[in-house]
């Protein structure tokens, strides 16, 4: 999973800055367990405070009552990716993104072979909602297939 490889680049500093052994794999559930619940938000300076907030909002506020061991957290990360790259971003530039909105360090390299796992697996989708005469999963895997390649 895509989500295994990202990386927090402030670990050592958030550790410190709390007191507790936090990894630096931003998605290991021990991270996700600190970060959705046992960090005091106002000893971070204001640049950390705002990557792990937006973090959270956008990673870990699904709801689910066994969050953030609910698999959310990991998939909401994948299709951000994708989302990315469906805006127009490349691999590097998806990486630099990751780093400025999140923290998260993820290699372009890393990006990449997930972009291209992603076209093959909207490929075979598209080929069997074809052959299963599914016209809307086709349409649509066609569409985003087209946005992803650009
Ligand atoms: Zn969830």
């Amino acid at each position: 999973m895509i989500a295994d490889r990202a990386r927090f680049r402030a670990a050592r500093k958030l550790s410190r800055a709390t007191g507790m052994r936090i990894p630096d794999l931003a998605f290991h559930g021990a991270f996700l367990e600190v970060v959705s619940s046992g960090i005091n938000f106002e000893y971070l300076d204001g640049p950390l405070r705002a990557q792990l907030l937006e973090f959270v909002r956008e990673f870990l506020s699904c709801g689910c009552r066994d969050s953030p061991d609910c698999g959310c957290p990991e998939r909401r990360f994948a299709r951000k990716v994708l989302e990315l790259r469906e805006e127009g971003l490349d691999h590097r530039e998806i990486s630099a993104r990751l780093l400025e909105e999140y923290g998260i360090d993820l290699y372009p390299a890393d990006i990449l072979s997930y972009l291209e796992e992603s076209i093959h697996v909207l490929e075979a989708i598209r080929e069997v909602s074809q052959i299963q005469g599914k016209e809307p999963l086709r349409a649509a895997s066609e569409r985003h297939l087209r946005s992803i390649v650009g």
